[in-house]
């Protein structure tokens, strides 16, 4: 029997694939490949889909979450709020630009626990960065609040959740700037690197668009000093492409979500929960097992691979040894790390892929 991985990102080309195929020779035959119609066709429709005034493609989600930080003046001495059981893309993120992460302990949702950021503003505190983690929704209500509150700037980091909602509102317009990634294993990918981020604020979106582009409007004029961080055409062209069936996508996740809690019966596994109220879209479905490893090991011997988002916090990396965070210092974010598994989950999986999943772990 075929193994059955994680992802399956051919399954997500084959499903499109005359379009996908079409559109990639229409971009390499037009002879155009850096910032030109596909690019600008891609914003507009991206910032309609997410309800946005404003959309700016730049080369992957890094480079959208170091930049919001860069043009929203954040730097060293400012603290950012940011859950503790994020990628770590999401932290250096703000440790890019000097600035301080504070992690903050997710809730049962695997989302930032609102009940927890308020005890860590202090007059250091410039924004709070959401992270709509497995394409979940962090209780955006209340980060909204307490953004008014204390005046701060809020950064969504959506590289897990293009699509999703929160009381009817999609991920990526509730704060200053939300950040997306299309790398090609997320919701919505691309075929090689690829981000974006939008925003309501015409300032913000033309200062991103100085920023990734050698910091500079005018050709050979420089205002600032800026980056090369440029969505090409020919992904851009490609996510056109993909884009038409998002709703469609995000459906089947729905579909293979609902099918995994109503029929994954077993004891020794914690499946996951949605928070009332929101649209999942389903980038991962994360179950926990106190008993992990067997676990692995169990579905491997059946031909069925499994991933760990992610095995070590960002406060525990060596990368970050230098904030001094202890073991221990963040009990839940780092029992999650030691319990989480995503199980398969993808666009194209088969039935017959799923029951091998299901009945594997149901007999475990
Ligand atoms: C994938 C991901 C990123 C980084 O996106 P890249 O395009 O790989 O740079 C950031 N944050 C989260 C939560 C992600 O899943």
């Amino acid at each position: 029997m075929d193994k059955i991985q994680p992802n399956r990102m051919d399954r997500g080309f084959q499903k499109y694939q005359a379009e996908f195929e079409a559109k990639a020779l229409e971009v390499l035959r037009s002879g155009w490949y850096i910032l030109g119609k596909e690019v600008s066709a891609f914003e507009e429709e991206f910032a309609a889909y997410v309800g946005s005034k404003h959309c700016v493609g730049v080369a992957n989600g890094l480079d959208a979450l170091w930049m919001a930080f860069r043009v929203l003046g954040i730097g060293p001495g400012d603290e950012v709020l940011v859950q503790g059981n994020t990628y770590i893309a999401s932290v250096m993120g703000i440790t890019m630009n000097g600035a301080t992460p504070v992690f903050i302990e997710p809730d049962e949702y695997y989302q930032i626990d609102v009940t927890k950021l308020e005890e860590h503003i202090t007059d250091k505190t410039k924004a709070i960065l959401v992270v709509h983690l497995y394409g979940h929704n962090a209780k955006m209500d209340e980060v909204v609040a307490l953004c008014k509150k204390y005046n701060l700037r809020l950064v969504e980091d959506c590289a897990q959740s293009h699509g999703s909602m929160y009381q009817g509102q999609m991920s990526g317009t509730f704060g200053d700037i939300g950040c997306f990634s299309f790398y090609p294993s997320k919701n919505l990918g691309a075929f090689g690197d690829a981000g974006a981020i939008t925003t309501n604020d015409p300032q913000i979106a033309q200062d991103f668009r100085v920023l990734r582009n050698y910091g500079s409007e005018k050709r050979y004029y420089n205002k600032i000093v800026g980056t090369n961080s440029r969505l090409d055409e020919l992904q851009a062209g490609l996510l056109r492409v993909r884009l038409q069936y998002m709703d469609e996508l995000t459906r089947e996740r729905q579909e293979l979500a609902a099918r995994y809690t109503a029929e994954i019966r077993n004891d020794k596994l914690i499946l996951p929960m949605e928070r009332p109220d929101t649209v999942n879209v389903w980038h991962q479905y994360v179950i926990r097992c106190k008993e992990r490893d067997a676990l692995i090991a169990h579905l491997e011997s059946l031909g069925i691979g499994t991933i760990i988002h992610y095995p070590i916090p960002p406060h525990l990396a060596e990368a970050y040894q230098y904030l001094g965070h202890e073991k221990g210092a963040y009990p839940i974010t780092e029992k999650y790390a030691n319990e989480v598994l995503s199980i398969p989950m993808y666009n194209g999986m088969t039935t017959e892929e799923q029951d091998r999943v299901i009945q594997a772990l149901n007999n475990f």
